[in-house]
C-alpha cells in the first residue's frame, strides 16, 4: 500500500486522524513545513520548519534541553517507573532470536513480541494491557553507519508502549498525553521543544495514523495507531485496534546527556575504558562539533563517506587529524556496539555461522576482530564482555546466567578467525598484485566464499572505503524466509478428524470412512493413526483389510494413504495401528527430548534443536553447536541421557494458552519451531526439559530403556547431527556391534579380552608385510619390466604391453611401468587392476610413444568404457571405472585408442 496516499488522505482530515486531546488542551498548532510541506504540531509560534529542517537540529549535543541527566540504565528506570505509575505492566524483554515467528530471525521491534502468525494472519497476544517493555532489537541493515553516525546501532532498546483500547487499555488521547508528560514531567524538557509530526504506518494488511515526536531534530519516538484493515479504496476498522509506540532508549539517554554521540552514554563504562586503554586524545569540543556536523549532514546525504568529509571540514579537522582522532573513536564505538549485540544474541541461543541469522553475527564479530587488528589494539574481549554484562544486568538480569557461554562462543569464533587469517592474507596479497578494482559483487563473493571481510581488505589497503551498500546487500541475501510452504489440498466441507492419539489413544478402533481421494487417501471421522509431523514418522497399520503406508495432516484433516484396494465411503471399519512400530517411534521421540536437554546441559545454553527425525528403529537429532563433538562430550551426553532414563521421571503433557506457556516456561519451549495454534501442548519431563510438542511420548522416562548415540557429525556450519537408537533398537544395536566384534576377534584368532592387543599386532604385521612387499617389488621390478617389453605387441611405431591383473596392486605396476617405458621409449604400458569390485587403470607412455598416444588420453578413453573417468600427463595417467562386465571391451579399446580407431 502506498504510504504517501494514505498520508495525504489522513492529512485532509487532521481532526479525525491526528488531533488528540492534548493538542487542544495545551494549544498545539498545526503547521506545514515551509520546506517540505510535512504537517507537524507545535507550541512554538515562531517555528515554521519540520524537525528534519530546523536550524537548531542536534543542538542538544553539548547543551541538553533536559534538567536531568540519565545514562542508559537510568533512563530506562525513569521511563519504567513513569509508565508503571500510570498503570502499565512492565514486561521483561523477549528473546532477540525470534523463535515464535517463521519469517524473522531476529526481533526487530517491540510489537513483534506480541505477534503470532496463524495461517496467513497475524494476531496479537498481549500478556498485559497496557504494557511497556524494554525490547532489545537487532537490525543489520545500516551496519556501515554503526560507530560513525553517532546514532546507529546494530542492536538497540526499543521502549515499547502498547495498548489495546478496551476497558483496561487506552487509545490515541491518553497515549500522546503520556508520552508528552514523560518528556516534560520526568525528563524536564520544555514543552515548546516537543514537536509531533503527522505520519502513517502500513504493513501486513493493516494501517493507521502515527505521530512521531521530536526534540531538536532528534526523533525520540513514534506512536502508531493501527486502526484499519484493507486498502485505501476499501477498508474497515479492525476489531482489535492497537497502539504501537516505539521509542529508542538510546536516544532518551543521549538527549539528556548531550554527549557527542549516543554511544558515549549507552554502553556504560566500556567506551571510556577502551579510550583510556588506547589513549586517544579526545578534545571534546572538536569531537562535539564534528558529530553534530555528522548528524546534520546525514539529513542531506546517505553516502557516509561524503558525510564524513563534510563534517570534518566543518569541525576543522584535516585528514591526519581525522585519522588520528575520529577513526579510532569510530572503531571503539563500533566494537562496543557489536559486542553488545553479540552478548544479547548468543545469550538468547544464536550462534555465529555462515547460514541464516548466524551470518550477521559472524559478520559483526569478524568486523570487530578486524578492527582491533587494524589498529593493533590489545583488548581482552572477555574484559569487554564483562563490562557490558555488569552494566546491563540491572535491566537484563538474565544475561548473568549466560556470561560464560558468551565468552566461550566468542573465543571459538575468534580462534576460527585467526586460523583463517593466514589464508586470507595470501588471498589478499594475490588481490593486491592483481590491482583490480573490486565491485560490491566482488566483495560479497569474497566474503561468502572465503570469509574475507571488507574490513580486512581495508586493513590491507586493497580497498580504501567499504561501499555503503555492502552490508545492506549482504543482509538482504540472508533475510529470505526461514521456511517453505507445503501444498494445500482442497478438503472443503470435510469435518476435522477427531484425533484419538491425543485422547485415550486406542490402538484398535472403529471409525467411519468419510471420504476417499484419488482412490488411495482415506479420511476417517476419527483416528489413532499419528500423522507425520514435528519430525515424527507416521503410524502404519490397517484400515479394515487395507494396509496404511502413510499418514499426513492437512489443516485439521488426517489423510491415510493405503497401499492398494478401495474401501467404500460411508463404511464403518475396524482400524488397527502397528503398536510395535508406534512404541519404537514413541520411545525415540521421548529420547529426542532427553538427548536435546542432555546436550544443552553438557555443552552450553546455545544448544537448540535444529531439526529432528524419529522413526521406529532410527532417530536423529540435529543440534546447534559450533564444533565437532569430542568422544568425551558424546559419552557425557549419553551418560546424562541414560541417567535421566533411569530416574524414571514422569512425563506430563498438558495444554496451555500459548502466552501462558511462554510466560511460565520461556521461549525454550519452541525447540521444534513455531507453534501456529493458540493452545500449545506442553511436554514436560519434570525438572529436566519442557517443550511445546505434538508428538507421542512414553509416560515415564524409564520406558525408554536405553539411549545409544550411534554417530555424531557436523553436518553444516553450526549444526551437529546425533544419530541414535533407543529401547529395543538400542539393545539390537549393541548386539549387532557385539557380533561384529566377535567376527573380528575370530578372524584375529584372539579373544574379546585380548582383542585390542591382537589388533595392534595384526596392524603391525600388516605394516611389516607392506614394507617387505615394497622391497620385493623394488628387487623384481627390473625383471618384470624386461618381461613386459618382451611380451609387448608391436603396433608399428609403438609397442603395447596390456594386461588385466587381479593379484598385484598399482604400487607394483607403477614401479614396473616406469622402468619399462624408460628401458624402451617406444613402449606403452597399460594395466587394468581389478580390486574391491572396481577397476583401476595405470598407463605409461615412453618418450617416443608420446607422439602416438599420450598416457593421460589413453586412460581417459579406457575409463569411459568402464563407466568411469580418468586422465593425466603425457607419460603417466590413471583412472578407473566400476563396470566389471566391460573389461574385455576395455582391453580392446586400449589398442583401438592407440591406433586412432573408434
Ligand atoms: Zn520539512
Ligand atoms: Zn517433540
Amino acid at each position: 500500500m502506498d504510504k504517501d496516499q494514505i498520508l495525504s488522505k489522513f492529512s485532509t482530515d487532521p481532526d479525525r486522524y491526528y488531533k488528540v486531546a492534548l493538542f487542544e488542551s495545551e494549544g498545539f498548532r498545526r503547521k506545514s513545513c515551509t520546506k517540505c510541506h510535512r504537517f507537524f504540531w507545535t507550541l512554538d509560534d515562531g517555528l515554521s520548519l519540520c524537525p528534519d529542517h530546523i536550524e537548531n537540529s542536534y543542538s542538544f549535543i553539548g547543551d541538553p534541553p533536559t534538567n536531568k541527566r540519565f545514562d542508559y540504565t537510568q533512563a530506562w528506570k525513569e521511563v519504567e517507573s513513569f509508565f508503571v505509575q500510570n498503570n502499565h505492566k512492565s514486561v521483561g524483554r523477549y528473546p532477540v532470536v525470534c523463535r515464535w515467528r517463521d519469517d524473522l530471525y531476529f526481533t526487530i521491534a517491540s510489537i513483534v513480541d506480541f505477534q503470532r502468525v496463524m495461517g496467513s494472519k497475524v494476531v496479537f497476544e498481549f500478556p498485559a494491557n497496557p504494557l511497556i517493555v524494554p525490547q532489545t532489537c537487532l537490525r543489520f541493515k545500516d551496519i556501515e553507519n554503526v560507530g560513525v553516525t553517532g546514532r546507529h546501532f546494530s542492536s538497540f532498546c526499543m521502549i515499547g508502549q502498547h495498548s489495546i483500547p478496551n476497558s483496561q487499555g487506552y487509545w490515541k488521547d491518553r497515549c500522546v498525553d503520556l508520552d508528552f508528560k514523560l518528556l516534560t514531567d520526568r525528563f524536564g524538557i520544555n514543552k515548546k521543544e516537543i514537536v509531533f509530526v503527522e505520519d502513517v504506518w502500513a504493513g501486513g494488511g493493516s494501517f493507521g495514523s502515527s505521530l512521531e515526536y521530536f526534540v531538536r531534530g532528534l526523533e525520540l519516538g513514534n506512536a502508531v495507531f493501527t486502526e484499519f484493515q484493507g486498502d485505501l479504496a476499501n477498508y474497515s476498522t479492525l476489531d482489535q485496534k492497537i497502539i504501537d509506540m516505539g521509542a529508542g532508549l538510546e536516544r532518551f539517554a543521549w538527549i539528556t546527556m548531550g554527549t557527542p554521540t549516543a554511544y558515549d552514554c549507552c554502553f556504560g563504562p566500556i567506551t571510556k575504558y577502551m579510550i583510556n586503554k588506547i589513549g586517544i586524545d579526545t578534545d571534546s569540543n572538536v569531537i562535539s562539533k564534528y558529530f553534530m556536523a555528522i548528524a546534520r549532514a546525514l539529513s542531506e546525504s546517505d553516502d557516509i563517506s561524503i558525510v564524513r568529509k563534510t563534517a570534518a571540514k566543518i569541525a576543522g579537522l584535516d585528514e591526519t587529524k581525522q585519522d588520528k582522532i575520529i577513526s579510532p573513536l569510530e572503531g571503539v564505538y563500533m566494537i562496543a556496539d557489536h559486542l553488545r549485540t553479540l552478548v544479547f544474541a548468543i545469550s538468547d541461543g544464536a550462534l555465529p555461522s555462515n547460514v541464516g541469522g548466524g551470518y550477521n553475527l559472524r559478520m559483526i564479530l569478524r568486523r570487530t576482530l578486524a578492527t582491533i587488528d587494524r589498529f593493533g589494539w590489545n583488548f581482552d574481549l572477555n574484559d569487554l564482555i564483562d563490562l557490558h554484562i555488569d552494566y546491563l544486568k540491572s535491566t537484563y538480569p538474565e544475561l548473568e546466567q549466560t556470561r560464560n557461554d558468551v565468552k566461550t562462543i566468542i573465543e571459538v569464533e575468534k580462534n576460527r578467525y585467526n586460523e583463517s587469517r593466514v589464508r586470507m592474507k595470501n588471498m589478499a596479497s594475490t588481490l593486491k598484485t592483481q590491482n583490480k578494482k573490486l565491485s560490491v559483487d566482488d566483495l560479497i563473493r569474497l566474503y561468502e566464499s572465503d570469509g574475507i571481510t571488507p574490513d580486512f581488505l581495508k586493513e590491507y589497503q586493497i580497498i580504501s572505503e567499504i561501499p555503503s551498500t555492502f552490508y545492506e546487500r549482504l543482509s538482504d541475501l540472508h533475510q529470505s524466509e526461514k521456511t517453505e510452504k507445503k501444498e494445500e489440498l482442497n478438503l472443503e466441507g470435510i469435518a476435522d478428524t477427531d484425533l484419538l492419539y491425543y485422547k485415550n489413544d486406542p490402538h484398535e478402533f472403529d471409525a467411519k470412512i468419510l471420504k476417499i481421494i484419488n482412490n488411495k487417501f482415506v479420511i476417517l471421522d476419527k483416528t489413532s493413526f499419528y500423522a507425520r509431523g514435528g519430525g515424527q514418522e507416521p503410524d502404519h497399520g490397517k484400515i479394515a483389510e487395507f494396509d496404511v503406508i502413510d499418514v499426513t495432516k492437512h489443516g485439521n484433516v488426517v489423510l491415510h494413504e493405503i497401499k492398494e484396494g478401495t474401501p467404500k465411503e460411508g463404511m464403518v471399519v475396524t482400524c488397527k495401528i502397528d503398536s510395535v512400530r508406534r512404541y519404537g517411534i514413541t520411545r525415540n521421540h521421548t529420547s529426542t527430548h532427553v538427548l536435546n536437554a542432555s546436550a544443552r546441559n553438557i555443552l552450553g545454553s546455545w544448544i537448540w534443536q535444529h531439526s529432528a527425525f524419529k522413526d521406529a528403529d532410527y532417530a536423529r537429532l540435529d543440534i546447534t553447536h559450533h564444533s565437532n563433538l569430542t568422544e568425551e562430550e558424546i559419552t557425557k551426553i549419553e551418560d546424562l541421557a541414560n541417567a535421566t532414563v533411569r530416574k524414571d521421571i514422569p512425563i506430563l503433557i498438558n495444554q496451555f494458552e500459548r502466552g501462558e506457556a511462554e510466560q511460565e516456561y520461556g521461549f525454550r519451549i519452541y525447540q521444534g519451531g513455531v507453534v501456529p495454534v493458540k493452545l500449545v501442548r506442553i511436554v514436560n519431563i519434570e525438572g529436566f526439559d519442557v517443550e511445546a510438542c505434538g508428538g507421542t511420548h512414553v509416560q515415564k522416562t524409564g520406558e525408554v530403556g536405553l539411549i545409544k548415540i550411534t554417530k555424531a557429525e557436523r553436518i553444516q556450519d553450526g549444526v551437529v547431527r546425533l544419530e541414535f537408537v533407543s529401547g529395543e533398537s538400542a539393545l539390537k544395536y549393541t548386539q549387532t556391534q557385539d557380533r561384529k566384534i566377535s567376527h573380528i576377534v575370530k578372524s584375529l584368532g584372539s579373544s574379546k579380552e585380548k582383542m585390542l592387543e591382537s589388533f595392534e599386532h595384526a596392524m603391525k604385521d600388516s605394516e611389516d608385510a607392506k614394507k617387505r612387499l615394497r622391497q620385493i617389488i623394488k628387487r623384481t621390478s627390473d625383471m618384470s619390466a624386461r618381461e613386459a617389453i618382451s611380451e609387448a605387441k608391436n603396433l608399428g611405431k609403438v609397442k603395447l604391453y596390456s594386461a588385466v591383473d587381479e593379484e598385484l596392486d598399482e604400487e607394483f605396476h607403477i614401479s614396473v611401468g616406469e622402468i619399462a617405458t624408460k628401458l624402451d621409449k617406444s613402449l606403452i604400458y597399460c594395466v587394468l587392476i581389478v580390486k574391491n569390485e572396481s577397476i583401476k587403470i595405470i598407463s605409461f607412455s615412453g618418450a617416443d610413444a608420446v607422439s602416438t598416444k599420450k598416457a593421460g588420453d589413453l586412460v581417459r578413453d579406457v575409463s569411459k568404457v568402464l563407466g568411469g573417468s580418468g586422465g593425466g600427463r603425457d607419460t603417466f595417467g590413471q583412472g578407473g571405472g566400476k563396470d566389471l562386465s566391460k573389461i574385455k571391451d576395455a582391453l580392446l579399446t586400449i589398442e583401438k585408442s592407440i591406433l586412432g580407431e573408434r
